[in-house]
């Protein structure tokens, strides 16, 4: 420890008179009454215009964890750091997140404002108290001194950074402190660092279980020179004190550091926050065959937005995540144990340690089951909605007529038993239908038909045949001309959708309706 300073040297320090003691500010930020158990958790992205699906997957895992226990998720926004345009980077996170299903709960107390560009007081307050402690203390190196002490660290082999004996200005006096603000210099605050990297601290990682790392000695940047914003490491301090967080879920690049913050929050006599750190979302490349970080440069899937563009149903992707995140999810679903990824308990300790594979094809597989238990009146809904945001104008031209759309995407939906599993996404439904609507339409022209098969058949045609009646027209026609009623029922599938493959013939045809069929035909013809 170190002498503290005065309050005018703090103010001086600081830039300006902190605003609150820190009682005033346990005061106005009290523990949270919320019932035993109940978690309070955050996302804390920092604003970059990009969401990447490693934010939606621990976002997952905080939403779930204080929904499940009658707790609250906060969404909190670190735009220290950025100059770039933040509202719009920030709607991206908000409109990703509710796409998503979920919703925060910063309204519930006054706990905010949850932008830390607007916090500035709180921090500020709290380096006083620990300037005025002699637990930080401004510092005046320059960049260009510390780049020096750098090269000098790594020319002697020696761990690079401020500590001990390198930190210049750890015991730095009064007076020096004044020459240097008279010069018009402004100071970063530093962390008057205790700790010994001999010493190990133990803690508790919620997924990981008990640990040990060596304590930190560096006397790290809590408010920087350049803006007097805090650091990360700071702003989590008072933040997630102060917002009441009860469990900081985070990516695992945030392990290196959790010595510092445990310290930190040991010195204030805080309670620590547990601690959940997620491993990366991975992925197989396709040209090294190697398990990789999911990468926001190569992958476009690593972007949430990805998934909001091309129409993967989102309850998928979540069910997917879930499905990452808690190993006995598919089977409880798969039994009908729970319905929704929401309905499953999630036990922290069962969260994966190392680097989770999410597979494209997985996800599909996921897609086609969630889409097969849809009511038509969901799926149609669901496209319609996709179509108008996110679809191309054919999209939506194709999505007008919704007692047309409806009919289409209703072949084959009756039986329970045996939906038809070929929808994976709303944009893909869309292609996979394209030919019911005339100006998608493409007629294959390389097939060889039967023109007597289809002159016979059109010569019999009757739309308000039913099924078998329909079926007997085939059968005869077929005979007449010496071929397989599954020849005749090619040509004709052929004709109507251009493709050997579609769904059940008659309905189709149903569908399309008696102009279209007639017209069909008669333009091979
Ligand atoms: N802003 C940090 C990030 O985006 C937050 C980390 C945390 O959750 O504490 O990685």
């Amino acid at each position: 420890m170190r002498n503290g300073l005065s309050k005018d040297l703090i103010a001086r320090v600081l830039g300006g008179v902190p605003k609150y003691t820190l009682e005033e500010l346990e005061a106005k930020y009290p523990p949270r009454q919320l019932p035993e158990g109940a978690m309070v958790t955050r996302f804390a992205p920092s604003p970059t215009g990009y969401m990447h699906l490693g934010g939606l997957y621990s976002t997952l895992i905080d939403y779930k964890l204080a929904k499940q226990s009658g707790g609250l998720f906060l969404l909190r926004i670190e735009d220290t750091d950025t100059k770039r345009e933040i509202k719009e980077a920030v709607d991206i996170i908000i409109n990703s997140l509710s796409e998503f299903g979920i919703k925060n709960d910063n309204d519930v107390a006054d706990y905010g404002p949850y932008y830390q560009s607007q916090r500035k007081d709180i921090y500020h307050s709290v380096a006083a108290y620990l300037l005025e402690k002699g637990w930080a203390y401004p510092c005046f190196l320059t960049q260009e001194e510390m780049d020096a002490l750098r090269e000098k660290q790594k020319l002697n082999g020696l761990a690079t950074g401020i500590y001990g004996e390198y930190a210049r200005d750890r015991d730095i006096s009064e007076e020096d402190i004044i020459k240097h603000l008279d010069n018009g210099e402004t100071p970063s605050v530093r962390l008057y660092s205790m700790g010994d990297i001999n010493k190990r601290i133990f803690f508790k990682d919620s997924v990981r279980g008990s640990i040990s790392v060596p304590e930190n000695n560096e006397d790290i940047v809590l408010i920087k020179s350049t803006d007097r914003l805090p650091t990360y490491h700071f702003a989590h301090l008072c933040d997630d004190h102060f917002m009441r967080v009860t469990h900081v879920v985070r990516g695992e690049e945030y392990f290196g550091t959790v010595a510092l913050h445990i310290q930190m929050f040991h010195m204030m006599g805080w309670e620590l926050p547990k601690y959940i750190h997620t491993a990366t979302l991975d992925k197989i490349d396709a040209e090294t065959g190697k398990q990789r970080k999911l990468s926001k440069r190569k992958d476009p899937e690593a972007n949430v937005e990805f998934f909001l563009q091309e129409g993967w149903p989102t309850e998928s992707v979540i069910d997917y995540l879930g499905n990452i995140l808690a190993s006995g999810y598919e089977e409880a679903k798969m039994k009908g144990q729970v319905k929704s990824f929401w309905d499953y308990e999630l036990k922290p300790k069962k969260i994966p340690m190392s680097g989770s594979l999410f597979d494209m094809k997985k996800l599909e597989w996921w897609a086609k089951e969630y889409i097969a238990t849809l009511p038509v009146d969901v799926l149609v809904k669901s496209v319609v909605d996709w179509a108008n945001e996110y679809g191309s104008e054919d999209n939506k031209k194709q999505v007008a007529d919704i007692d047309y759309l409806t009919a289409v995407l209703s072949i084959e939906r009756d039986n329970p038993k045996r939906i038809r599993k070929d929808f994976i996404t709303w944009q893909q439904t869309l292609n996979e239908v394209s030919y019911f609507w005339d100006f998608l339409f493409n007629a294959n022209k390389e097939y060889e038909y039967n023109v007597d098969a289809l002159k016979e058949f059109l010569a019999t045609f009757d739309i308000k045949d039913d099924k078998d009646s329909w079926w007997q027209k085939i059968v005869y026609t077929a005979e007449k001309l010496g071929l397989k009623p599954g020849e005749i029922a090619m040509n004709l599938r052929v004709a109507m959708t251009g493709r050997t493959n579609t769904p059940d013939l008659y309905s189709v045809m149903q569908v399309l309706g008696d102009n279209r069929v007639k017209e069909r035909i008669n333009k091979i013809l």
